[in-house]
């Protein structure tokens, strides 16, 4: 681990619109540099770096980071890997191993999972190597020894304890912590692998992190399923990763296309073929999360499933989850192959070439759409259309008309003519600007600044308790606004939607902004552990602890890989941070005002608390 202080240290020396400027270039706007951005395609510049903050981050995608996030995603480069290229670039040199000078037992105790993980992979590519009948099966699938050393591919062998060969102590927490062994009731703790071939799973740093069994002795143990995942661990979160990503970055980066298929093996075959920039979901249906993480890697994504049932099945679903996270200027694409094929069989049978002839064949996502709603419907009745503009409605409402408006517009438009039903009527029903596209918990909100929201109509709603949309009488201002956003989808300050905050968050956010504001922070909360009130708590202490001398991009980096790293994450991208109009409004006022009030929620607990125990010392009495 690298000490803490050494990454503070390097933060205070860098300077993130150098490290930026060195990739890609920077125009100074404002207070800020601003760039066309280099994790999404765009013909005007919605990157913004803020020296103040030392902090990026992206209107169109998202993207957003410190310095060291940056060379890792921009880059590609692993967190180590990172701090040392930034370490190098401003003359410092890398602290040694925190471990080297402690005693063997604190050396023990300290061994991380990383470390147990990677023992177990070790130990596994050994076992290969005895394994004639694991050897034939990779051989038979023609996977070659680089191929099988560039994947880490192993055996775990047909023993119950095998991992003992493996570690040092095979009694230690962290076995069971990272899902290496279960411990039955009995007390007896056994290996959860064995007899299978071995498939270690990688996060974006190279680490590894769990690992996917395939059963290779299929006569004997029916009993027993075919595929095995490590399961959910600190630090293996499968609707966040996925296999071969970290093989696979260099050839994604560079082909800006990357391919989901379902199955190790087809991750394997494909790269042993020369189609490296393939990666797999762990088991787990594709999440919105991996969309994101991969939309933000490259301008192209191909979901690529069996041609069967199940993978028709997977592709929706696919679909589904890509619908709130897309953004224009992205394509995803889905290729279905024959119905006897997945990606492993077809790629060894017919070659590189003719996958990459498939791919270029494969369906965008609004083809598919619109193909399998008409399939599921009688197009030639209104009843049947009726039907398809209801099943359509939920699903297009989901494309954001923030980030991909012109999408959401052709989609309506799409619909319009598959129904046949005017571009208007189609926008009635599933309007461009009505907040049902945004997450719950959003909200339009005014704040203090002086945000303004357009005057609204009075909404009604279905005898189902949906929303009707919005009905203006012409001349009404807020006809004319629709009007003129109407005509141009892009994102306007009225349609912005802000997340509330809870007076936690909005302290953070604060003292974010302005690290000062840590010194006024005096409400008692170091006991609670996930929460925003835990988290404002540890980051003033934080600020304090470093006499106020840090900035935005050091708070994150100080957390990140802690409890709080998810709530900072989300909070350092809100638009009370990144819009600098709003990052103008009255700090100081809303940092003390967000304080009273928590004052006054925790004091309001207190109170009902007191008033329950007199109450039932009343009836008790
Ligand atoms: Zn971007």
């Amino acid at each position: 681990m690298i000490p803490p202080d050494f990454i503070q240290q390097l933060l205070a020396r860098v300077d993130i619109v150098d490290v930026v400027d060195k990739h890609v270039k920077l125009k100074k706007a404002g207070q800020n540099y601003s760039a066309c951005c280099p994790f999404h395609n765009e013909k005007s510049p919605s990157f913004s770096v803020s020296p103040q903050k030392q902090f990026y981050h992206c209107f169109g995608c998202g993207a957003h980071g410190t310095a060291i996030s940056f060379l890792m995603e921009y880059a590609g480069m692993g967190f180590r890997d990172s701090v040392r290229e930034l370490a190098e670039g401003v003359g410092l040199t890398m602290p040694q191993e925190a471990n080297s000078g402690e005693s063997i037992e604190r050396a023990r105790e300290a061994a991380s999972l990383n470390e147990v993980m990677s023992a177990a992979r070790d130990f596994y590519r050994r076992e290969l190597k005895n394994s004639p009948k694991a050897i034939e099966y990779f051989k038979g699938r023609g996977v070659s020894g680089e191929i099988a050393a560039k994947f880490g591919l192993g055996y775990a062998p047909d023993d119950w304890q095998g991992l003992k060969g493996a570690v040092e102590d095979y009694t230690a927490g962290a076995l069971s912590e990272c899902g290496l062994v279960i411990d039955n009731d009995e007390g007896r703790r056994y290996d959860r692998f064995r007899d299978r071939v071995m498939f270690p799973i990688l996060d974006q740093r190279g680490n590894v992190i769990g690992f996917g069994g395939r059963m290779i002795g299929l006569s004997e143990k029916k009993s027993e399923p075919k595929y095995l995942n490590s399961p959910e661990t600190p630090l293996f979160e499968k609707g966040r990763e996925l296999y071969g990503l970290f093989q696979a970055r260099r050839s994604i980066r560079d082909t800006q296309t990357t391919i989901v298929v379902e199955g190790y093996m087809d991750v394997v075959a494909l790269a042993q073929n020369g189609v490296e920039n393939a990666v797999a979901t762990l088991g787990t249906a594709t999440t919105p999360t991996h969309v994101q993480k991969l939309l933000r890697m490259a301008d192209n994504l191909v979901f690529c499933f069996d041609g069967d049932k199940a993978g028709r099945k997977a592709a929706w679903r696919a679909l589904e989850q890509s619908l709130p996270v897309i953004i224009d200027g992205k394509d995803i694409r889905f290729l279905f192959l024959p119905v006897e094929d997945d990606p492993d069989t077809f790629v060894r049978r017919l070659g590189k070439d003719a996958f990459m002839a498939e791919l270029k064949n494969a369906k965008p996502l609004s083809t598919f759409l619109f193909d399998q709603l008409s399939s599921e419907v009688d197009a030639n009745s209104d009843e049947g259309r009726a039907r398809l503009l209801a099943n359509a409605k939920p699903l297009i409402a989901q494309v954001s008309t923030q980030t991909a408006p012109a999408l959401a517009l052709m989609l309506r438009r799409r619909l319009a003519d598959t129904v046949g039903l005017g571009a208007i009527e189609v926008e009635r029903l599933i309007p461009m600007l009505v907040a049902g596209n945004a997450p719950s918990g959003y909200n339009n909100v005014s704040l203090n600044n002086g945000f303004r929201k357009p005057p609204r109509a009075p909404q009604e709603t279905y005898r189902d308790g949906s929303l009707k949309p919005r009905q203006y009488a012409p001349g009404d201002k807020r006809a004319n606004w629709d009007a003129k956003n109407r005509r141009e989808p892009t994102l306007s300050a009225g349609a912005k939607k802000v997340a509330k905050l809870s007076p936690a968050e909005q302290l953070i956010v604060d003292m974010m902004l302005k690290p000062q504001l840590a010194g006024r922070f005096d409400f008692a909360a170091d006991e609670i552990e996930e929460s925003a009130i835990g988290a404002a708590y540890r980051v003033a202490q934080f600020i304090r602890d470093h006499d106020f001398e840090v900035n935005m991009g050091g708070v994150l980096e100080h957390f990140r890989h802690s409890v709080d790293e998810s709530i900072l994450d989300r909070l350092s991208k809100h638009p009370l941070i990144t819009d600098d109009d709003m990052a103008a409004r009255d700090v100081d006022a809303d940092f003390d005002a967000a304080l009273a009030k928590l004052h006054e929620t925790a004091l309001a607990v207190q109170k009902r608390a007191e008033i329950d125990r007199r109450a039932r010392e009343m009836g008790l009495s």
